[in-house]
């Protein structure tokens, strides 16, 4: 079986003792690495030209919009021209609601940067579900879709968001005890919009079911490569063998990015 990471943060730091052990092969097959501010892209960069399943994306993490210096637009460009994916990008008022202006002109401006250059866009969203409608409901989205990465939205709205082209990947962590309601919504989701992620390092499973327990500075962290894990969740959830999943998802993750 192949499987493919369709989100995570290989270039963090919190992965250098197990990157190396991950890009050699066969827990996971391709992944979409992606960045969150100026100072991590040529990181990404560099992991993409050293290994083949690696595919970059490039983007202005909501939780670092303050960060971003005059001429970040030009810095993504520039990226962005050597090939690759935007994101990460999104709308967050769970930290702190005070930029949420910035947060939505920075998604913006990414967003339709995916949809000019003819990539996908890798969505982050937290309790902003409202405001991320009202950005895609009439506005164009990118043509070849885009991914709400973990979708922790309303299960109500994935029917929504999927006719406005949204893909939703599921993230192991969602078998942690209570959040039934995130199963929920990806009993909802079409099979033909269905992804798994890590969120590597963030996001770490819970201990009992990690198979790559991994903790730094005192801190779990998600293994890449309890990837597999997900997949068995968001299979068991289906009510579908893990081998149909993958095949699923294999045509699903080329589809939005590129095999
Ligand atoms: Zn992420």
């Amino acid at each position: 079986m192949t499987f493919f990471d369709s989100h995570n943060h290989l270039q963090d730091a919190a992965l250098d003792g197990v990157r190396a052990e991950v890009l050699r092969g066969g827990a996971v097959a391709g992944m979409v690495v992606n960045g969150t501010g100026e100072d991590d892209w040529a990181a990404v960069a560099r992991l993409a030209a050293e290994h083949a399943g690696v595919r970059p994306s490039y983007g202005v993490h909501p939780w670092r919009v303050d960060e971003a210096g005059p001429g970040w637009f030009e810095r993504l460009g520039e990226f962005l021209d050597g090939g690759g994916h935007v994101g990460e990008i999104g709308l967050d008022r769970w930290r702190t609601t005070e930029n949420f202006p910035r947060q939505l002109e920075f998604f913006r401006r990414q967003f339709a940067e995916a949809g000019r250059r003819g990539v996908a866009a890798s969505v982050h969203g937290v309790r902003a579900w409202g405001a991320l409608w009202d950005e895609v409901r009439t506005d164009p989205t990118p043509g070849r879709g885009w991914l709400l990465h973990a979708y922790g939205g309303p299960p109500e709205m994935v029917a929504g968001f999927a006719a406005r082209g949204a893909y939703f990947s599921y993230s192991g962590s969602f078998d942690n005890p209570g959040r039934e309601r995130k199963r929920e919504a990806f009993r909802r989701v079409p099979v033909e919009r269905l992804l798994v992620e890590t969120d590597a390092p963030a996001m770490p499973l819970d201990a009992t079911r990690s198979r790559h327990p991994l903790s730094v500075a005192g801190r779990a962290v998600h293994h890449p490569a309890d990837l597999a894990v997900a997949y068995e969740g968001l299979a068991r959830l289906r009510g579908m063998p893990v081998a149909e999943l993958a095949e699923i998802v294999a045509e699903n993750y080329a589809r939005l990015f590129g095999s």
